[in-house]
C-alpha cells in the first residue's frame, strides 16, 4: 500500500480502500462542513452507520462535492434495534434515502447482539443475515459484512449463511488490538476495518509511543494508523480539520519494523473503548 487510494481486494472481487474516513460525531455541528473537507482532503471511503445521524450530511457533501458516486466507497450499518428481516429491510431503504445513493458499497450489522444477555441473538443475527444476502444477490450492496462480530459470533453466521461475510469491523489500536478476533478473519478471509484506530487518543500518553513517535519522527496518530496498515487492517480515523486529515493520511513514507510492530502488538492493554459485544459497557 503506498496512498489511501490502493486496495485490498474482497473475497468476491470488489475494491476496498485501504484507509477510510470515520464519520461518528463528524456532523456534531449539524452540517455537511467537516464531511465537506474530508472529500477535499482527498478520503474517498466513508464509514457511517444509521446510528450515527451522519448519513444525511453525507449524503448532501457527495451531492456537493460534484465527484461521481462510483469514486466513492460507502460504508453503512444496521442499528441493534432495526435488526430482523422485515426491520433489516425498512432500515437499509431509510439509509439509501439518507445517503441519496441508489446503492452502497459496503453494509454491516453493526453489533451481534442488541444487549448483552439476548438470549435469540443467533437467530436474530441469521434473519438480519439473510436480508443482506439479498441485498447483495438484487445488487443493491456490492459487499457485505459485519461489525464487532467476535470468532463465535462469526461461527453462527458461517454456520447459516449461503454468502460468506467479506469483512468485519472492530475496535483496533495498539493497546486493543484484539488478535484473536483479528488473526481468526484472516484465516477465513474476512477483511478487518478497525474503529477508534487513534483510541480517541486515550494510549497517545504511553511510553512505548513517546519513545517510537520520536525515532520514526511521527506523530502518534500516524503511529496508530501505521499500525493498522501494516497489520492489513483498515483505518477510519475520524477528524475535523483539513490538518489533522492530512496528517492521518501520511502513513506511506516510513515502516514501523517488526520488532517494534511486535512490541506495539504486545504492548498492555490501553485505550480500550469499554464496548464489548457481550458485556455491559464499562465507563472509565
Ligand atoms: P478515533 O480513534 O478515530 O479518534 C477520533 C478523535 O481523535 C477525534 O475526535 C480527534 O479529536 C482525534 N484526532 C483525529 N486525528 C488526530 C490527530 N492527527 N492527532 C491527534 N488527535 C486526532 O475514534 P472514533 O471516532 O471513535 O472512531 C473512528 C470511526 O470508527 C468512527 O468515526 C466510526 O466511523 C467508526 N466507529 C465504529 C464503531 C463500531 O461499533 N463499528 C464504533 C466506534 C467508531
Amino acid at each position: 500500500m503506498n496512498t489511501i487510494y490502493d486496495c485490498y481486494t474482497l473475497r468476491n472481487g470488489v475494491e476496498i480502500p485501504c484507509v477510510a474516513y470515520g464519520t461518528y460525531k463528524a456532523a456534531a455541528d449539524e452540517s455537511s462542513r467537516v464531511i465537506q473537507t474530508a472529500i477535499e482532503a482527498g478520503y474517498r471511503y466513508f464509514d457511517t452507520a444509521s446510528f450515527y445521524g451522519t448519513e444525511q450530511y453525507l449524503g448532501d457533501a457527495i451531492q456537493k462535492s460534484g465527484v461521481p458516486r462510483k469514486e466513492y466507497f460507502l460504508a453503512s450499518k444496521v442499528w441493534k434495534d432495526e435488526m430482523g428481516y422485515e426491520r433489516t429491510k425498512a432500515a437499509f431503504a431509510q439509509s439509501l434515502e439518507r445517503l441519496q445513493t441508489d446503492y452502497l458499497d459496503l453494509y454491516m450489522i453493526h453489533w451481534p447482539l442488541p444487549t448483552p444477555g439476548y438470549m435469540d441473538w443467533k437467530q436474530l443475527d441469521v434473519d438480519t443475515w439473510r436480508v443482506l444476502e439479498e441485498l447483495y444477490q438484487s445488487k443493491k450492496v456490492r459487499a457485505i459484512g459485519l461489525s464487532n462480530f467476535l470468532p463465535h459470533h462469526i461461527e453462527n453466521i458461517l454456520q447459516n449463511c449461503d454468502i460468506e461475510p467479506m469483512t468485519n469491523q472492530l475496535e483496533y489500536h495498539p493497546g486493543y488490538a484484539q488478535e484473536a478476533a483479528v488473526q481468526y478473519c484472516k484465516e477465513h478471509d474476512i477483511r478487518v476495518q478497525g474503529w477508534s484506530p487513534l483510541g480517541r487518543g486515550r494510549m497517545f500518553g504511553d511510553p512505548l509511543f513517546s519513545e517510537l513517535t520520536e525515532k520514526y519522527r511521527i506523530s502518534p496518530a500516524q503511529l496508530c494508523l501505521r499500525f493498522a496498515v501494516q497489520n492489513g487492517v483498515i483505518p477510519l480515523p475520524k477528524s475535523s480539520t483539513m490538518e489533522r486529515m492530512k496528517e492521518n493520511q501520511d502513513l506511506f513514507s516510513f515502516e514501523i519494523s517488526e520488532e517494534d510492530m511486535y512490541r506495539l502488538r504486545t504492548m498492555p492493554q490501553a485505550g480500550w473503548s469499554g464496548e464489548h459485544p457481550d458485556r455491559e459497557r464499562v465507563y472509565f
